[in-house]
């Protein structure tokens, strides 16, 4: 401890505050503010000057810890009009404060010390605790106040709402998210009709704006597990789903109402389902899932196939690896790129005269349509080759996202 009282004696060469003082020895012990240690190190010295009688005379913060109650009130005062239960403080502390006491430790040779952005923001973020009655969360808060110190600013960092659920989809027109027109990028043209968008509506369009009333939001995002093509249908138990809505100012939503409502205004188009709240994490996981799927495909050959040579195609395609270049109809937006999928299971569910359904299990992002007529040769194997009878996809419905099936 004497050791101790000698660098007090050394640091008080110059005035400091409780603060200051007390955070030489942040991590001498456990449970005090350094407030309070400042207290104590200063009452257990025989000699020790003072506390400086107006705050501003410390010798390291020159008085920010007197503007604690300060920056509380501007946090709150930004944060009225939002809902959220748990928050966390970051601070900016003026360059050459923190300079200031870098040196000082040097000089009178601290080494338990905290730094002064750590304690203002735990100290404001106590003050906050007792106002607002919420509290601090490290991993996922809500609410993240930006305060620059210097300047007396706050900035709120909301955390976007997420919002979990499946949706099937009944329309062969529908593509799963908002798609500005390419010629006006959304600010309507002849092209587009004045739209700004290539279609009328989509999935996103029909769940993340009455997301976004309800949660007072300011932007909507739509993240499938996957995509289906426009003119699939997603049937099954539906696709998984995050709504995201961002700068939210409720978070306590009725979900099942709003579930409600949704189902109500697609009028048939999709249908959703199971709709609660959701993280961050779990929008990554949807993001990068890469569950197989299975697909009901019906195929019109150019004329009838024998039972015997699709039997065969079953035989041989099931399990099998195939190998994808980029569909020609997609070369338009994404790179050339070989792809290597397997088809998992492949059966015949029925036949009449030239027209065939498969239902087909196979890896995620596995080009089924391709799978089917070849894609001109770009992906081998593929049924019409296979048949040695070209055939043209006539409808395609995802049934099933998982090992599960549908
Ligand atoms: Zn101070
Ligand atoms: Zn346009």
């Amino acid at each position: 401890m004497s050791d101790r009282l000698e660098l007090a004696g050394r640091a008080l060469q110059r005035p400091l505050c409780n603060h200051c003082l007390g955070r030489l020895f942040a991590f001498v012990s456990r449970g005090l503010s350094n407030e309070q240690r400042g207290v104590m190190i200063r009452t257990s010295m025989s000699d020790a000057p003072r506390s400086p009688d107006r705050i501003s005379d410390c010798g390291i913060c020159r008085g920010l810890f007197g503007e604690i109650d300060k920056f509380a009130e501007l946090c709150l005062k930004e944060s009225e009009v939002y809902e959220f239960s748990t928050f966390l403080v970051g601070t900016k502390i003026d360059a050459e404060i923190v300079e200031r006491e870098e040196a000082f430790w040097t000089e009178v040779g601290a080494k338990e010390t905290e730094s002064i952005k750590a304690e203002m923001n735990r100290e404001i973020g106590k003050v906050l605790e007792r106002k607002l009655g919420k509290i601090v969360d490290f991993g996922n808060p809500e609410i993240v106040f930006l305060i620059d110190t210097r300047f007396d600013r706050v900035i709120l960092d909301v955390t976007p709402l997420f919002v979990y659920g499946r949706y099937r989809k009944y329309s062969r027109g529908l593509p799963q998210t908002r798609w500005p027109c390419r010629e006006c990028r959304g600010k309507g043209c002849p092209r587009c009709g004045g739209k700004g968008r290539m279609y009328e509506s989509s999935v996103q369009d029909l769940v993340g704006p009455i997301v976004m009333k309800h949660a007072d939001g300011t932007e909507d995002f739509f993240h499938g597990m996957g995509r289906e093509d426009i003119d699939a249908r997603m049937l099954g138990n539906g696709r998984p789903f995050v709504a995201e809505v961002r700068k939210p100012r409720k978070r306590a939503l009725d979900l099942a109402s709003i579930e409600r409502e949704i189902n109500a205004g697609a009028k048939g188009l999709i249908e959703i389902e199971g709709l609660r709240s959701s993280t961050r994490t779990e929008l990554r996981a949807i993001k990068e899932s890469t569950h197989p799927k299975t697909y009901r495909v019906r195929v019109r050959f150019q004329h009838a196939v024998d039972h015997g040579k699709l039997n065969e195609l079953v035989a041989a395609l099931a399990g099998k690896p195939i190998s994808q270049l980029t569909p020609n109809r997609v070369a338009h937006r994404r790179a050339h790129l070989e792809r290597k999928r397997t088809v998992r299971d492949i059966k015949v569910e029925s036949v009449e005269g030239p027209e065939v359904v498969f239902v087909v299990e196979a890896d995620s992002g596995t080009y089924i349509k391709e799978l089917m007529h070849g894609d001109e040769g770009r992906t081998k194997p593929n049924v019409a080759e296979f048949v040695g009878v070209p055939c043209q996809v006539l409808e395609l419905d995802v049934i099933g996202i998982g090992d599960t099936g549908a």
